[in-house]
């Protein structure tokens, strides 16, 4: 894998910090995050320079630097066939929950975002035990966002910065992503990820199980366009003001076939025609107004679908604008789904949980990562191990209760 990669970060180093054993080998060594020093803007003079010598074109283009094409990535680091055959059956698993034929529960749950591939990975490793224990109830898929929307400034995720320095090695990122991907779902372990750049996914997707379009993207044509393309069941945020129309219109949108603009396995430009997905769900996510998990919520969700033609079905995310931004909420989230789902309230197909191996968040200071705490979320707070081992339970006990 290249720059970044030591000994320390290999199958051992993960297996000896883990309480169980007997996981097969890690396709790929996984950078841990460098101790890197401060380097500031460093990474905006890495590239060609473009003089802006064209009095109108490019003016405000500084540096071009090329990148591998999706195939190039893919060939380095190729799915298997048994983690083929795993996205596949995950895929098929969640289609099956999706339209009621299977009554288990899908379990979103993982950190806000990946900043750590080590710790992403012994959080991998535990999960993935659990999921087992779990597996008559729920079908478990971890978080692994690489991809951070931002209000205004802040580091975008793992793939745009991966030595969270400044220094925007992007082609790194795309490795490093792709290698947890790869090593993730070779435990057996379904993963989730929020798409948000259009072209990525043509790095990543064949080894994702479930896709999201975030609150501040659902109302984009971009990502509706794309939502109807992409080879997985795709959840989407009501927006960040609350608004759930705005997600039922995206299903509508992301369920027809659309052409759009993007580009090959190649790396070419092309005209993309999509024959629409029809494994496109809400996820009420709340707002700054407040939650959108209670009944009447749920209801007027699924009354809103219904009125669109759409499958009266959706997942509710514990935490964001439903858990108000405390981490802690969502154990009252989850307490209050499981006693509902337990009574039979139908439509709700899913939950969505953050989750780490420590409770909380930390500061990140770019260029300081040696000062973070291991297994802690730099984005939004997180439930901690124990406590998601508990919800998780709480919620599998909710699916046995509801059977007949
Ligand atoms: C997230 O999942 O971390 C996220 C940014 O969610 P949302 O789009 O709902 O804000
Ligand atoms: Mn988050």
């Amino acid at each position: 894998m290249g720059r970044g990669a030591t000994p320390r970060a290999d199958r051992t180093f993960i297996q000896d910090r883990l309480p169980g054993r007997g996981f097969p080998p890690l396709p790929f060594v996984l950078p841990p995050i460098r101790a890197s020093r401060l380097t500031g803007r460093a990474g905006l003079r890495k590239g060609k320079p473009v003089t802006p010598t064209n009095p109108v074109r490019d003016r405000r283009i500084v540096r071009t630097r090329p990148l591998m094409s999706p195939a190039h990535l893919r060939g380095d680091a190729p799915l298997t066939t048994p983690g083929q055959d795993a996205v596949v059956a995950g895929r098929g698993a969640l289609a099956r929950i999706l339209d009621a034929e299977d009554d288990r529960l899908l379990i979103v749950v993982g950190p806000c975002s990946v900043h750590d591939p080590v710790a992403a990975m012994e959080y991998a490793c535990r999960l993935a035990e659990v999921a087992a224990t779990l597996a008559d109830e729920l079908l478990v898929v971890m978080r692994v966002y690489f991809e951070k929307p931002r209000t205004t400034f802040g580091w975008k995720g793992l793939i745009n910065d991966p030595d969270l320095d400044g220094g925007f090695h992007v082609d790194q990122g795309l490795h490093t992503a792709r290698a947890l991907l790869l090593n993730v779902v070779g435990i057996g372990l379904p993963v989730g990820c929020e798409f948000l750049d259009p072209i990525i996914p043509q790095y990543l997707s064949d080894a994702v199980t479930w896709g999201a379009i975030g609150a501040r993207t659902a109302e984009s044509q971009i990502h509706r366009q794309l939502a109807s393309g992409l080879s997985m069941p795709v959840g989407i945020k009501n927006s960040t003001a609350g608004d759930v129309q705005v997600a039922v219109d995206a299903i509508s949108a992301a369920s027809g076939g659309q052409v759009f603009i993007g580009i090959t396995d190649d790396g070419q430009p092309a005209i993309l025609t999509t024959a629409g997905n029809p494994d496109c769900h809400v996820v009420l996510r709340g707002s700054a107004s407040g939650p959108n998990y209670d009944v009447a919520s749920v209801a007027g969700t699924l009354d809103r679908l219904s009125a669109a033609g759409l499958p009266r079905r959706l997942v509710v995310d514990a935490s964001h604008g439903n858990s108000t931004k405390d981490h802690v909420r969502q154990l009252g989230v989850v307490a209050d789904l499981a006693h509902r789902i337990g009574g039979g309230e139908p439509g709700i197909v899913g939950v969505m949980l953050e989750s780490f191996l420590v409770a909380g968040r930390q500061e990140l200071n770019l260029g300081r990562s040696s000062e973070l705490t291991y297994g802690q979320s730099v984005t939004d707070a997180c439930i901690g191990w124990e406590d998601t081992v508990a919800a998780l339970r709480l919620l599998a006990s909710a699916v046995a209760a509801r059977r007949p």
